[in-house]
């Protein structure tokens, strides 16, 4: 009994041992399954993470520098070409020759003395002859740092330093560290430490605008590099890390205490023996610097074109090659390229010359302007960056660099041709000249059109297309652009004719900008006189140049500029009728000044608030021309004839040498006659009628003749519409100058933001607009420029 009980305690006792430790098994199985699970979760986690991370840096392991170091130490004379007589391109003459002048004068290694070699490496990497690139101790102390939230990197090898000047990338972050790293590793791979070494020593900026320490040795010891002492090579060692602040000729004081930081790695890393260490200190303690530059015999003031042409070869080396400004300026004087410039020499010279010479802006001395003339195919034909003869090189030009706000010359543009390609305007459609709900951010009615006549703000109802653009009111453009829609706007301006690098999100959202030229930033002369080429040539827009092509010293073509093909930004047709509607604007609108007597021009002014920027942007049947003119700063012009009387006297002078020739029309635009009070077709009850153009294959409908409450329509029937269809002609007609133009100037008691909703003064050339007849108005301060 008590064995059994015994037992039986045992066996329960052992029963419930059991139970409790098959108990506590499946909870470690349980929790040995979840810790399993987890971690091979996090193993594979960490698989997908080191295989992206992985294929991420391995992505990157053929990154290489494009430039040839091999190439970049050569020393060739570059030459510029222009078209030869007539305009000849197939007999290109030379205009210019580039070379390196004062600031960039390449020595051979050889030529570089011991110490300076020795004084660079000590202070910068000294491990520069053992490792392969990449100082891997550095880069994991300077990795730390950048975890550690530092936002200097540092850690950067004597070949990573180099590659960063040549690349000019310079921002911290891991790709760009990562790249870099390869980047050393290849070059390393593919050039000897001296040539690295020499091509560092050779590019490297050492301050006060010199390159290379040949320069810095001219500048700072009046002597060659080959003659500088150990303390005058750690002067020059000591400047890389920061030229701005160990300049000698600025910071004296800082150059020394850098030096003799330098001077002590030397002597640490027994590259000077204790002797020479203490004679350099010595010497530190007095160091005289000459800041003299040699005579620099380049000296010679490029035009305005060439200016421009050397600019925009710059900009394209530095996207072509991904490097540095500083190197594609290497490039350009001492690599031997070939630039084809496009320049047309003799509207070049005409346009310089009546700028300078014609007296036009000789009332206002204080007056700026900027030209640009663009052929149909996107050629940059001429540009004038000043009122004043040009006396240095790599000045602001206010044709090409310089940002003004368009006014009224971005209506075409930015509105009409656009809404007019759409299908949603006519030549004569009525739209209503009548102001916008919450134009302004205060939600008041806008824009204001201004009229001088009457000394009041007046809106003129229902007008037609033609009407609107040619008397260039405002309400009315506001109108169709807000219908049109001011985002479909922008995006027009900005992906069909090339204004992505002046517009702005802003002027993406505000009425005034796009419809009425306010722009937050403004827009180039050169922006203007492209994008209205499509005016002239079927719709097509042709990104601006100004060389034709770029050849290396081996005559290989590195950049063109003739191959690019155009935007078809409206089609052929509605291009065609925006031109007959931008021809009334000369011949009866805000223009008739600039009306050349046997020549079809059109075009468009524009004036901006307070009358502080006035254009003139229009076309020949040659090419276009754009004038700015202002003071670059919000003040109120003198007169606001300047630019339209500009435009003219250059283009006729230009004009006067070519064969006559007409614009090339659209074959399916038609000139019908259209009931003025309903901008339909005429019908035969129509009595104020006038021609205007359209397209055959999208006809308005034809008026009935109810004009009592903005007419009504019956359906298009050829034989009954009273005005005759022939296919329209490139002659211009004339209507003799027509009425004197409705004044149009602003009202400007609106806040800045959109504020620039200028429109003309009065009559061209005759009137200039007395101040006292302005508007008063607080000064806006959305002026570009
Ligand atoms: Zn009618």
């Amino acid at each position: 009994m008590k064995k059994t009980d015994r037992d039986t305690n045992y066996i329960n006792g052992q029963m419930r041992d059991h139970t409790a430790s098959a108990t506590g098994a499946s909870v470690f199985r349980v929790i040995g399954k979840v810790l399993l699970t987890a971690a091979v979760i996090l193993l594979i986690t960490m698989i997908i993470v080191g295989i992206s991370l992985l294929s991420f840096v391995f992505s990157m392991k053929d990154e290489s520098v494009k430039i040839d170091l091999a190439e970049y130490k050569q020393t060739y004379t570059s030459y510029l070409y222009v078209n030869g007589s007539g305009d000849n391109r197939n007999q290109p003459v030379q205009k210019l020759s580039l070379h390196s002048g004062e600031q960039r004068v390449w020595v051979d290694y050889a030529k570089i003395p011991k110490a300076m070699k020795d004084a660079m490496v000590a202070i910068e990497d000294k491990r520069f002859w053992d490792h392969s690139g990449v100082d891997w101790k550095r880069t994991a102390g300077a990795m730390l740092n950048l975890v550690g939230g530092s936002n200097s990197y540092g850690g950067s090898t004597i070949t990573q330093q180099l590659i960063k000047n040549l690349t000019q990338e310079d921002e911290v972050s891991l790709t760009r560290k990562v790249k870099e790293i390869f980047r050393a590793v290849n070059l390393e791979k593919k050039y000897s430490k001296e040539q690295i070494l020499e091509a560092y020593l050779n590019c490297v900026p050492y301050g006060s605008g010199t390159q290379g320490v040949q320069a810095a040795a001219n500048l700072y010891f009046g002597k060659n590099i080959q003659d500088c002492d150990i303390a005058q090579c750690a002067a020059i060692a000591g400047i890389t890390q920061n030229p701005a602040k160990y300049t000698p000729l600025v910071h004296k004081d800082n150059n020394r205490i850098r030096q003799q930081t330098v001077l002590t790695a030397m002597h640490d890393q027994k590259l000077i023996t204790d002797a020479e260490y203490t004679q350099a200190m010595k010497e530190s303690e007095n160091m005289t610097f000459v800041g003299k530059k040699g005579s620099d015999t380049s000296n010679q003031v490029w035009d305005w074109y060439t200016e421009a042409v050397i600019r925009d070869v710059q900009t394209a080396l530095m996207n072509k090659y991904s490097c540095s400004s500083s190197a594609a300026s290497n490039m350009i004087y001492s690599s031997g390229l070939k630039i084809y410039s496009a320049e047309d020499q003799d509207l070049q010279k005409t346009a310089q010359d009546y700028i300078l010479h014609s007296g036009i802006l000789d009332d206002d001395k204080d007056v700026q302007t900027g030209f640009c003339a663009v052929g149909y195919d996107g050629r940059v034909l001429a540009t004038v960056g000043s009122r004043n003869q040009k006396t240095a090189n790599l000045v602001n030009s206010y044709a090409t660099m310089l940002k003004f706000q368009s006014g009224s010359s971005v209506k075409p543009i930015s509105t009409y041709a656009p809404a007019l390609d759409k299908g949603q305007i006519t030549y004569s459609s009525l739209v209503k000249d009548e102001k916008v709900e919450n134009y302004f951010p205060d939600g008041s009615a806008g824009p204001n059109n201004w009229s001088s006549d009457t000394q009041s703000a007046v809106c003129h109802g229902e007008v037609t297309v033609q009407e609107a653009l040619a008397h260039s009111y405002n309400c009315a453009a506001a109108q169709v652009c807000k219908a049109f829609g001011i985002t479909n706007s922008y995006n027009f301006m900005v992906q069909k004719l090339g204004f992505s690098n002046c517009l702005t999100k802003e002027d993406s959202q505000l009425l005034g900008n796009m419809s009425l030229g306010g722009q937050t930033q403004g827009v180039t002369v050169l922006n203007m006189a492209a994008a209205y080429e499509i005016f002239g040539n079927g719709g097509k827009y042709y990104q601006p140049y100004t060389f034709y092509k770029v050849l290396d010293h081996s005559g290989n073509v590195i950049i063109d500029n003739t191959t690019k093909a155009p935007v078809q930004a409206i089609s052929s047709v509605s291009a065609s009728i925006m031109n007959r509607l931008l021809r009334t604007v000369v011949t009866d609108g805000t223009a008739t000044a600039v009306n050349i007597d046997g020549w079809d021009i059109v075009g468009k002014t524009g004036t901006t608030d307070n009358d502080v920027n006035s254009w003139f942007v229009g076309c020949s049947p040659y090419a276009t021309g754009a004038v700015w003119t202002g003071y670059g700063k919000n003040k109120t012009l003198s007169s606001t004839t300047y630019s339209k009387a500009l435009w003219k006297g250059i283009f006729e002078k230009y004009l006067a040498n070519k064969t006559q020739k007409d614009f090339t029309f659209d074959g399916s635009m038609v000139k019908k006659s259209y009931c003025v009070r309903t901008g339909l077709l005429a019908g035969s009850g129509c009595a104020d009628t006038k021609d205007g153009y359209y397209d055959s294959n999208n006809l308005p409908k034809v008026c009935d003749g109810n004009h009592g409450s903005g007419g009504s329509a019956s359906e298009p029937d050829e034989s009954s519409t009273g005005g005759e269809s022939q296919q329209a002609t490139s002659q211009a007609e004339s209507n003799g100058g027509g009425e004197e133009p409705a004044s149009q100037t602003p009202q400007s008691s609106e806040p800045a933001a959109s504020s620039q909703h200028g429109e003309e003064s009065k009559a061209p050339v005759e009137s200039k607009p007395a101040a006292s007849q302005k508007p008063t108005s607080a000064p806006s301060e959305g002026n570009a420029g």
